[in-house]
């Protein structure tokens, strides 16, 4: 059996017609017009028109970017809202399944408990990789998303290619690629490959690298017919009318992001040679992202420490593989030179 979307579409979406909200009729093409069709308060004030539910402006930059077609793309309100419209477009309550990766995002889990969708780990191996003969195992006719973070969060590593490849080509659902870190990564994002695996979703958002995590932007890229699906069951206007504008500015000043990634990089590698001092550092994991997993002699006390010299961290001890670690996001030079000088202090008290 080879992949089919209309086998995995969940059968009350099928029939959907999507909302057909009034400024979706019609969108001003530059000349005067009267728009009389929404019930607008129509006097300006920047805000007082219903945003474009289809994003057109910023898709068309995106897709030109990314290579790849505006009818590739659907964004949303987070890359959390791109994650959930797939669990509601195809996985059917208590009925589906869906696999992930653990030590993995934790919002995987919370989609799949609040959709009733059952959640399947399967442990990465001792090396952050995915177990993908057990992956293929855990697999039945009810499996419907197979979540993969790329790099993955909390760990900093990429995804081999080669597992990755396998896990497309044996899967007959879809596989969820999240590249919220791909900006800071040497390797090549999977968008350039959405057409040689109908199976395929790549999940990006600009909270990360674009340095707009306020604003709420998610990108979802895939086959036009998986994105036409998840178009019927968006919320009209679920992108608001300041997101689109200030996602605009910015991802059209493609100097100023790539500039500020290689800050981010160079302070991850000052960072690195600073772990390498302390003494109860036991592993510092290889990242491909703006973060670092560390093992340390006792995670608990460390963090507790940190936070007493008001330095907030995130202690990832509870995750499986994770033990006695902890994940720190690079900082601005003068954060991290402080979080560097207090390690150090640790060490001698
Ligand atoms: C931070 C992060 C996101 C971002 O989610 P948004 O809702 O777009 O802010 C997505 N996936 C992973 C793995 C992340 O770490």
């Amino acid at each position: 059996m080879s992949f089919s979307l209309e086998n995995i579409i969940r059968e009350n979406i099928k029939g959907l017609k999507p909302y057909s909200s009034a400024r979706d009729e019609y969108i001003s093409d530059g000349s005067e017009m009267v728009f009389l069709d929404a019930n607008e308060n129509p006097f300006e004030n920047g805000v007082n028109r219903y945003p474009d539910p289809q994003q057109r402006s910023l898709k068309a930059v995106l897709a030109d970017q990314k290579g790849i077609s505006p009818e590739n793309i659907l964004l949303g309100n987070g890359s959390d809202e791109v994650l959930d419209l797939l669990f509601r477009a195809f996985c059917e309550p208590k009925e589906d399944n869906i696999i992930s990766l653990p030590p993995t995002y934790g919002m995987y889990k919370v989609l799949s408990g609040t959709n009733a969708i059952e959640n399947r780990e399967v442990l990465l191996s001792d090396d952050f990789q995915p177990n993908v003969l057990a992956i293929l195992n855990t697999i039945d006719a009810n499996t419907k998303l197979l979540f993969i973070c790329s790099p993955n969060n909390p760990t900093g590593n990429s995804i081999s290619e080669k597992s990755i490849t396998k896990l497309l080509t044996s899967f007959n659902g879809l596989v969820v690629i999240d590249e919220a870190y791909i900006d800071f990564s040497p390797i090549e994002s999977w968008v350039s490959r959405l057409s040689d695996f109908p199976n395929l979703v790549v999940a990006q958002t600009l909270s990360k690298a674009y340095g707009m995590a306020g604003i709420r932007l998610g990108i979802c890229m895939a086959s036009k017919e998986i994105i036409s699906v998840l178009n019927k069951i968006k919320p009209p206007y679920n992108v608001n009318g300041l997101t689109q504008l200030k996602a605009l500015e910015r991802v059209i000043d493609t100097t100023m992001v790539a500039s500020e990634v290689r800050r981010i990089l160079r302070e991850r590698q000052k960072l690195i040679i600073y772990l390498e001092e302390i003494s109860f550092v036991q592993n510092i994991y290889e990242s491909d992202a703006n973060f670092v997993l560390v093992k340390v002699d006792d995670a608990d006390k460390r963090y507790k420490q940190l936070l007493d010299k008001r330095i907030v961290v995130r202690n990832r001890s509870n995750q499986p593989l994770c033990e006695n670690t902890l994940r720190f996001t690079i900082g601005t030079p003068s954060e991290n030179k402080k979080l560097a000088i207090i390690l150090k202090e640790l060490t001698m008290s």
